[in-house]
């Protein structure tokens, strides 16, 4: 591993003298950790102190950390600022892919001889020992052709990385320039012997290949009888035309390199069958035809190379799943990677702009069938210099008081560079935001949305991000919640029918969508993230704000399913009964008390339109995915469940999740089926409820009488009134004796 850690004469620009936290063993000049965990710190009295990031901070630094630390937490901007440089970042890639190295140890006259064993027709071969050693030498010119080719892929691909980041921060600009003119000349260099071994007529003929239309296929020459039916010869020569066209064009092979696709018609068939020989004289013509055309039209093209195109390569995708990079130049096919690497005249790899000069031909052929990978268009001149608003643009550098690194009150507004910046060196996943603008007040939104309404021209500011929380009020939150136990005890908690048990109504609440949160997640670490994008998420007025997966699927979603399920609760024992009409049923009807403060509580789901043939379902269904909530669902309340009928719900999850209840509103819930217990028992009971039953009864009425929010002394609004009404009625029908209405 090349040493790259951070070194005193980096510019720190905005971030010099930036406050940042150090930990040390006790003494004035010993080393300076990032973490208290390094193993280089093994000092067992440990100080931490806040020191300013300078030159002489720099020079203390642990080795290791000063590449591999996390000195500021990532969502500040200094922690931005220090993670692309670090690890294998801006100082890294500066350093590598400069010149040769163990993995490029090749001369030029190998790559010289390879190219033109590759690159010549092959000689008639009649010694068996000589066909066997040419192919050795074909295969190990083949082995160096494409080790050059990654090379060159690798180089590039550092060089945008180390161009982007640079941009990002435009005070390194003076200190990287003579580093990357040391990059930039390498990869000319292995730029230059890759292109040895593509085959610029090959490339202009396979051009040709592509823009060919089909031609007319000889279905009912008497050469193909023996292939089958008129319908299948027809069939097969069209899937023959289409092997061909796709073969010729997919790089710059010599057209002896593909004869073996005319043996795909006679495939399957007996060579001594009946009309084998005239089918294979057959096949064998009708492809020669069509090199033939492809030649005449390469022929007749311009071979001089005077159109521009521009192009512009794709992001590079470092996803952990797989295990080579993807993107960029790397998911190219041949012919593309040939063309790149005979016609490039001017790059801008940090934009993954590339100017070509081609030939007409395959200038045609880019601009029509559009490569995988790339997006091509006609160009004029050199590359594309920043225009105004880009240059602009590129002066919302991140500096201190962007992130969460300064008081609030100097924060500065935000801008789409500070967001590039921030998914640059954060790429595993996104956070949710707790952002402010004079138009919205504050807000918790997924950095997805943060971005569209910067597109938008939103103006507003960061105040914090999810694991920008204030640790103590977290960390004694995720303590109190616990790890689950060994023992496996199940998430969801066996229902509980009795309202006076303390757990009745529990498994809507806060505290159990914490513990849901919690248990779900095995992984230890991440279990305060996933608690902490709770935390946040809570804050959002309507749920569905938080969801990103349309934009950006190929991303880990911002809210994990982990924390929908702290956020909402499935609904198989959630019974609204008490708040129903009494019916003429006296034992199944409701006892009509007031929804009170669970009114409001909200409800989502798949699907609350009535007459759309569709049910609903909860965000938890397997009919749903199991995706938590998508910004397409729809909200509702309890309010209008009992409001509204010809809801259509799935049986399975009985349609919606509900907004986990406060503990007020649990507290309501139980008090509310106390309420309709009494009321059950005076209709069932009759006359029959005097001496200590009556009195139990008169006691559970008065405390249910008091029935207050928690945190206020009393409960004063329209509902209380209804509720305080049920309650006297009850009471005046206690001490009547009499249960019936
Ligand atoms: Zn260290
Ligand atoms: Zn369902």
């Amino acid at each position: 591993m090349l040493d790259s850690a951070l070194t005193a004469d980096v510019p720190l620009g905005p971030f010099e003298g930036a406050p940042m936290t150090v930990h040390s063993s006790k003494g004035k000049t010993t080393k300076l950790h990032a973490a208290k965990t390094c193993p280089q710190l093994r000092a067992r009295d440990i100080a931490t102190a806040s020191v300013p990031l300078n030159v002489e901070t720099i020079g203390r630094m642990c080795s290791r950390c000063a590449q591999w630390g996390a000195w500021s937490r990532p969502g500040t901007g200094l922690g931005v600022f220090l993670r692309a440089l670090g690890g294998v970042g801006l100082l890294y890639q500066l350093q590598c892919h400069t010149g040769p190295d163990e993995d490029t140890d090749w001369d030029e006259p190998e790559v010289l001889a390879a190219a033109k064993l590759l690159c010549e027709p092959e000689a008639d071969i009649d010694d068996d020992q000589e066909e066997e050693e040419e192919d050795g030498e074909g295969r190990e010119a083949e082995r160096l052709q494409d080790c050059v080719f990654s090379a060159w892929k690798r180089a590039a691909t550092s060089l945008h990385q180390a161009q982007a980041t640079a941009a990002m921060f435009p005070w390194l600009a003076d200190w990287a320039e003579p580093k990357l003119a040391v990059k930039i000349q390498y990869l000319e260099t292995l730029r230059a012997q890759a292109a040895l071994f593509v085959d610029t007529e090959g490339l202009r003929a396979a051009a040709a290949a592509e823009l060919l239309g089909e031609p007319e296929l000889p279905s009912s020459d008497p050469a193909f009888t023996a292939v089958g039916s008129h319908d299948e010869i027809t069939r097969s020569l069209k899937t023959l035309w289409r092997e061909w066209q796709e073969e010729a064009a997919s790089g710059w092979g010599r057209p002896s390199e593909r004869t073996y696709i005319s043996s795909h018609l006679t495939h399957g068939m007996r060579p001594n069958r009946k009309g084998y020989a005239q089918a294979r004289a057959g096949v064998d013509e009708l492809v020669a035809s069509w090199e033939e055309l492809a030649q005449i039209a390469a022929k007749a093209a311009d071979p001089v190379p005077q159109r521009l195109v521009t192009v512009r390569l794709s992001e590079v995708v470092e996803d952990p799943s797989y295990r080579h990079e993807r993107g960029f130049l790397h998911d190219l096919d041949d012919w593309t990677t040939g063309v790149l690497l005979t016609h490039l005249t001017a790059a801008d790899w940090g934009r993954r702009t590339l100017t070509l000069k081609v030939p007409a031909l395959v200038a045609d052929r880019l601009l029509a069938s559009h490569p995988s990978g790339l997006t091509c268009e006609a160009g004029t001149a050199g590359p594309e210099t920043p225009t105004g608003a880009e240059a602009g643009a590129s002066s919302q550098h991140v500096r201190p008081g962007i992130f969460d690194d300064t008081p609030v009150y100097d924060r500065q507004p935000l801008a789409a560079d500070h967001l590039r910046a921030l998914r640059a060196v954060s790429a595993d996943r996104d956070q949710l935001y707790l952002v402010f603008s004079v138009g919205a007040g504050t807000e918790v939104l997924p950095l997805t949305t943060v971005e569209k309404r910067l597109a938008a021209e939103w103006q507003g500011t960061i105040l914090a991000s999810a694991s920008d929380l204030p640790v103590s009020v977290v960390e004694a939150w995720v303590r109190e919640i616990g790890r689950r136990p060994e023992d496996g005890e199940s998430i969801w908690s066996a229902p509980v029918h009795d309202p006076h048990d303390p757990r009745f109504g529990a498994d809507l609440g806060l505290a159990d969508g914490d513990r849901a949160t919690a248990w779900l997640r095995h992984g230890g670490e991440s279990v305060e993230y996933d608690l902490r994008c709770l935390a946040m998420a809570r804050g959002a007025a309507d749920l569905r704000t938080l969801d990103d997966s349309r934009d950006r699927e190929e991303r880990r979603r911002t809210v994990p399913i982990a924390v929908w399920h702290g956020l909402l609760a499935t609904t198989r024992h959630l019974d609204l009964r008490p708040f129903k009409a009494p019916g003429t049923d006296r034992w199944h009807g409701g006892s009509g008390i007031p929804l009170g403060v669970l009114a409001e509580v909200q409800v989502y789901t798949t699907d609350a339109k009535p007459g759309w043939n569709r049910r609903g379902h909860s965000a938890f269904c397997s009919h749903s995915g199991e995706r938590g909530l998508s910004a397409d669902d729809d909200l509702l309340t309890i309010a209008d469940l009992l409001s509204r009928d010809g809801f259509d719900w799935c049986s399975k999850c009985h349609g919606f999740a509900v907004r986990r209840f406060t503990d007020s509103q649990v507290s309501y819930y139980r008090a509310a089926h106390r309420l309709h217990a009494v009321v059950k028992r005076l209709d069932r009971d009759g006359g029959a409820t005097g001496g200590t039953n009556g009195e139990s009864l008169a006691a559970e009425l008065s405390e249910l009488s008091e029935w207050h929010p928690i945190g206020e002394t009393y409960w004063d609004s329209p509902d209380s009134w209804r509720w305080t009404e049920i309650i006297r009625d009850l009471r005046h029908r206690l001490a009547n004796g009499h249960g019936t209405r």
